[in-house]
């Protein structure tokens, strides 16, 4: 059983009170690990360590920043197999999924270290003669960042590889679920050599969330802060933040539609619904919830999917390639049975999978799907996913923005131009023309909308976020006064 540190300062350590949490393994409960329990007083030294180490890395010319992320970058992929086995233990996660979150990873990393000749800032022409005027990008600070377990390689590294990449330092608070497989993250980044403080990592048990999450918050030197993680806890996250005025950028929750209109082809669609749907067993801020369908194709599109789900293999992903793995927890199981027999009892027909009763969970569709059902408008966040039937493209569209949430969408449908304007009229801050809902590369500027969130990781997206933008002028004559 791995037992792993806080990152305080360069130095691997204990809470400063000696308490520390147990993780278990979703399937068998085997300790998957032993954390540290952060106290508030930790949290804080954390957040001094990196307000310490601020003035030197924000003053490190760009060159050095970018090798420092690159050697971080192939420190993580030689992790590979650590956060596979660290993932299968700590969260229940196949070894695809896992694999495909270090990949893309350490794609962040190298992403974040290409950014960092590009903090740049513009020449703005002033009223006022000989005033050299520009508007100019700067670090902002100490940056806390906090990533969620489901795509924990994938998020945990998005959380601080931009803020660094600007010459902010961070606190990475890792997740509850996954404190080794986040752990492995910072080790990465402590072998590329960053400075001590540089990066700090802080894990809590869960009790101690909401008071070590305020202490790090409410600290002057924190400058921004980003959450990926639910709408239900990222609306309290925004309320702390506004507290103490700090810019917070918000990833939440999803429930992504895939519209299948009538010209879709239907290889394509079936495809793409169904890595969406179940890849990382539906755990995915991402993954198709609804699948919305015309019905002059459903019937065809409907059994083509079926089959193919029920295809999908799935078991203990210790033993074996799996496509569905474990989900994290039982509660995972409960929510979805539950959404299950809600549908079922309102006229929902089961295509696929079903109940199940252990945290190995089979892909799961059901299909006349409607709006009186829990399944229509709640995050099922595991592998058992909506089916609802439309008449023509305006149903499509009005049933896919018929939600709180507005993550990722997609558009199936020959006529491009068609499937263009109604991407176009979907809320939702991602849209995939005859692509699933669930893709993600770094330079994009990733985020959501309504109940999904408020700013955006990625690219140019990623520089605006974590970093002040200042007016500095020159005057190069001399200026004129009233007085
Ligand atoms: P969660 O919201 O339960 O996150 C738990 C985190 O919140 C932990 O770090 C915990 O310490 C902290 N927390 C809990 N209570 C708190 C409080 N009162 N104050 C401050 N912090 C508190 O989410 P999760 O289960 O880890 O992740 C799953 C969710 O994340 C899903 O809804 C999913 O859609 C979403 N998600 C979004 C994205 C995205 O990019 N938009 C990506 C992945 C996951």
């Amino acid at each position: 059983m791995p037992s792993i540190s806080l990152l305080i300062n360069g130095e691997s350590r204990g809470a400063s009170t000696g308490a520390s949490f147990e993780r278990r393994n979703p399937l068998d409960g085997s300790v998957a690990t032993s954390a540290p329990a952060a106290s508030v007083q930790d949290a804080i030294a954390a957040v001094e360590a990196a307000a310490a180490a601020f003035p030197a890395w924000s003053a490190t010319g760009p060159g050095q920043r970018r090798a420092l992320l690159t050697k971080a970058a192939a420190a993580l992929e030689a992790k590979a197999p650590a956060f596979i086995a660290a993932m299968a233990a700590e969260t229940g996660a196949s070894a695809m999924w896992a694999g495909f979150n270090v990949h893309l990873a350490a794609g962040t990393l190298l992403e974040a270290a290409s950014l960092t000749t590009q903090i740049n800032g513009e020449v703005i022409p002033s009223d006022v003669p000989g005033s050299l005027s520009m508007g100019v990008r700067q670090a902002a600070g100490v940056v806390l960042g906090m990533a969620p377990w489901n795509a924990p390689v994938i998020l945990g590294v998005r959380a601080v590889a931009v803020p660094l990449a600007c010459g902010n330092t961070v606190v990475l608070k890792g997740s509850e679920l996954c404190p080794a497989t986040h752990g492995l993250i910072i080790e990465a980044l402590q072998e590329a050599g960053l400075p001590p403080g540089v990066v700090n990592f802080i894990t809590n048990a869960p009790a101690d969330a909401a008071a070590v999450v305020e202490a790090m918050v409410a600290h002057p030197a924190v400058r921004r802060v980003n959450f990926t993680g639910s709408t239900h806890v990222g609306k309290i996250i925004a309320g702390v933040c506004a507290k103490y005025l700090k810019p917070v950028v918000l990833e939440l929750g999803g429930k992504a539609p895939l519209l299948v209109l009538d010209d879709a082809d239907l290889d394509a669609a079936v495809n793409a619904a169904a890595f969406g749907a179940f890849a990382n067993s539906g755990q995915i801020c991402m993954s198709t919830e609804r699948i919305i369908v015309d019905e002059k194709i459903a019937d065809a599109f409907v059994a083509q999917l079926a089959t193919k789900a029920a295809g999908l293999p799935l078991g203990d992903p210790r033993k074996g390639p799996v496509v569905l793995g474990s989900v994290v927890d039982m509660s995972t199981v409960q929510r979805c049975n539950a959404l299950i027999d809600d549908a079922l009892a309102q006229g929902a027909k089961l295509l696929c999978g079903g109940k199940a009763d252990s945290t190995l969970m089979p892909a799961t569709l059901l299909d006349h799907v409607t709006p009186a059902m829990k399944i229509y408008s709640e995050e099922s966040f595991g592998p058992v996913k909506a089916i609802v039937r439309v008449s023509g493209v305006d149903a499509a569209v009005a049933c896919a923005n018929d939600n709180a949430y507005g993550l990722s969408s997609a558009v199936f449908g020959r006529d491009i131009a068609r499937a263009l304007q109604v991407a176009g009229r979907i809320q939702s801050g991602i849209c995939h023309v005859n692509g699933p809902t669930v893709h993600d590369e770094p330079q994009m500027p990733f985020g959501g909308v309504k109940g999904s969130g408020i700013g955006s990781f990625g690219g140019a997206a990623g520089i605006a976020a974590f970093t002040d933008l200042r007016w500095v002028t020159v005057q190069t004559t001399p200026r004129h006064y009233p007085f």
